[in-house]
């Protein structure tokens, strides 16, 4: 279970405050989703969970489990089963997609103190996913992302993801956002690696994603706080009206 309380995070390299107290609990099997007006600081709670750069938090828990995140360094979260997605969109020459993601596994594995995936049951274990997400195999043996189209990198990440086996997964959709097709697959692959134990927490400006992917629970973000938090017609009320009326209503 992921369990944020009052989280509160400013720039590191400025004195501006983003989040300002962002509660949110995620339980096991489940699929949330976060909404909310660009600037809301929905990026910055993904960017914070996952351990990167220039953020510090000055207040407030980030739990997996009941072990603290915001303690632990970016592949030590990964580690303790927290996946970001759309983190590794990096064009990699040179070095094979298999390569890439048999180093990831065995990186993950050492830091749970397990033993290495050996190359055969790597290749096994890949192939196996790759199938079951419709992946081409073809695409395993080329350089990571390298000449990849946008939905090509798509499916590259939600191959990752389902290698990784994590217990939370964040999505989050930037707010350049996706074409349809490219939305269609992501859907497509947490759909497919949705298990009654593992947890989504999907990011997005528009409600569109959520045509493909059911939520259980919709949150609204507004100035760096969750203000609203319902169930999928939270969703479809912001398609129809926009954020104003909700906003209004919680201000
Ligand atoms: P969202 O993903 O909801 O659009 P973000 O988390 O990206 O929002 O940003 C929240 C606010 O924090 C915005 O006002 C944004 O400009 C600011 N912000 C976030 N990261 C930085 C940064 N590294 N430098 C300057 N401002 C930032
Ligand atoms: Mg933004
Ligand atoms: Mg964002």
């Amino acid at each position: 279970m992921l369990e944020i309380k009052n989280l509160q995070v400013k720039l590191e390299e400025e004195d501006k405050q983003i989040l300002k107290g962002v509660d949110l609990v995620i339980e096991p099997g489940t699929v949330h989703a976060i909404m909310g007006p660009n600037g809301s600081g929905k990026s910055t709670t993904s960017y914070v969970l996952s351990g990167k750069d220039g953020y510090e938090v000055i207040g407030g828990s980030a739990t997996l489990d009941g072990v603290d995140l915001l303690e632990m360094e970016p592949e030590e979260r990964a580690a303790a089963g927290l996946f970001l997605a759309f983190q590794y969109p990096v064009e990699i020459p040179g070095v094979g997609n298999m390569t890439f993601l048999r180093t990831a596994v065995n990186a993950q594995r050492k830091a749970r103190g397990q033993e290495e995936m050996s190359a055969a049951e790597f290749l096994k274990v890949v192939r196996e996913k790759a199938k079951t997400l419709k992946i081409d195999a073809e695409m395993l043996k080329r350089p990571v992302n390298v000449g990849f189209s946008g939905g090509e990198k798509k499916r590259n990440e939600i191959l990752q993801m389902a290698m990784l086996e994590p217990k939370m997964c964040i999505l989050d959709e930037t707010d350049s956002g996706l074409d349809v097709d490219a939305m269609k697959l992501v859907a497509e692959g947490v759909n497919a690696l949705r298990d009654g134990k593992r947890s989504f927490l999907v990011i997005t400006h528009y409600q569109r994603l959520l045509d493909h992917i059911q939520p259980d629970v919709v949150h609204i973000m507004a100035n760096g706080r969750i203000v609203k938090s319902g169930g999928p017609e939270l969703a479809l009320e912001v398609e129809q009206n926009g954020y104003a009326d909700i906003l209004a209503e919680v201000q």
